[in-house]
């Protein structure tokens, strides 16, 4: 007999450690997952194709991960990212870690032979076995682009280089209208018993998934989603500068009703339990800080029961 089918919508870090707990969960009730993650923040630098969110979740969850930054590679060094330095080859602002671009020269590599983005993932993680169907959202190229008064730039030079300071007017999903869900998608999101909206940014890391045609549409099964917002605030990153380019207020509240379309429960912290009210949504006040796997897992395994009434 097949188990439960559960689908999660992630970014990267947030989506990482949460996915951490989904598969903990998974495993005691004999579910199956999988991971439909953002390629937005997806860019080519210095001739090779980086994916964080893809490579924040295959690392963590393949426990290669640093721990302390909560990306890039364990026991990291940085020769290649001294030398690009030296001959002044730019961008120079992205941390880019020796042990890190064998990925994005195996990626790269592949991509140039014509594979597509999920074939090279699943091939990445026949070395990182990270214990769930890893599928990036789409296999085309859908890359998030900022836009400034002056100018537009990609997001990871907002984020990464200019910690999102520069006032951003909106964001754009490059290339999103045309493209389409990457290989698996579809038929992941078709045979879900649950779909579970990772606390992964909403507006970076959930919007361009949503963007892509179709995978809104495809959200069929009941639906919970997790607050990235505790007590009016990020838990980390910058969220807030995100929410507020696109004019909704940084609270659970605020970004509950981005999803009320779709959604069938909504995970607070008790914190914002009182404050939260989403039309025609379940709120369920639960702990939402994922301070380690097993309080993820109890996390997790509220939202299924949610989903159950
Ligand atoms: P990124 O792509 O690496 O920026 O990561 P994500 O978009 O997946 O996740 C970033 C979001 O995770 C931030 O908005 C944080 O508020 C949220 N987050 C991080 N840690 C926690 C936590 O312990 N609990 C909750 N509820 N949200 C968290
Ligand atoms: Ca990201």
């Amino acid at each position: 007999m097949v188990g439960m089918r559960i689908v999660v919508l992630a970014g990267g870090i947030g989506g990482a450690r949460f996915l951490l707990g989904v598969r903990e969960h998974a495993r005691s009730i004999g579910a199956e997952v999988t991971a439909i993650v953002n390629v937005g923040d997806d860019v080519w630098m210095h001739g090779l194709r980086i994916c964080p969110d893809l490579d924040s979740v295959m690392y963590t969850l393949g426990d290669g991960i640093d721990p302390g930054r909560g990306w890039g590679r364990a026991g990291e060094t940085w020769s290649v990212k001294e030398e690009l330095a030296s001959y002044g080859a730019e961008p120079t602002w992205f941390g880019l870690g020796d042990r890190d671009i064998a990925t994005h020269l195996v990626r790269s590599t592949m991509l140039a032979a014509g594979q597509p983005l999920s074939a090279i993932t699943a091939r990445l993680c026949e070395r990182w076995q990270p214990g769930i169907n890893l599928l990036p959202a789409s296999d085309d190229r859908v890359e998030t682009h900022v836009v400034l008064a002056d100018r537009a730039i990609h997001f990871q030079e907002w984020w990464v280089r200019h910690k999102a300071e520069l006032p951003a007017q909106r964001f754009v999903f490059l290339g999103a209208e045309t493209a389409t869900p990457a290989s698996g998608v579809m038929e992941a999101l078709a045979q879900a018993d649950v779909i579970l909206i990772a606390p992964s940014n909403p507006v970076v890391s959930i919007a361009p998934i949503l963007a892509i045609p179709g995978i809104k549409d495809a959200l069929k099964a009941p639906v919970a989603g997790i607050s990235p917002i505790i007590g009016g605030a990020p838990v980390r990153g910058m969220a807030d500068k995100c929410l507020s380019a696109i004019g909704v207020e940084c609270t659970a509240a605020g970004v509950g009703s981005l999803y009320a379309d779709f959604l069938t429960a909504w995970l607070v912290d008790p914190a914002d339990a009182d404050d939260t009210v989403v039309n025609g949504v379940t709120v369920v006040p639960t702990p939402l800080w994922m301070t380690d796997v097993p309080t993820t897992a109890t996390m997790v395994r509220s939202a299924l029961s949610a989903l159950e009434k």
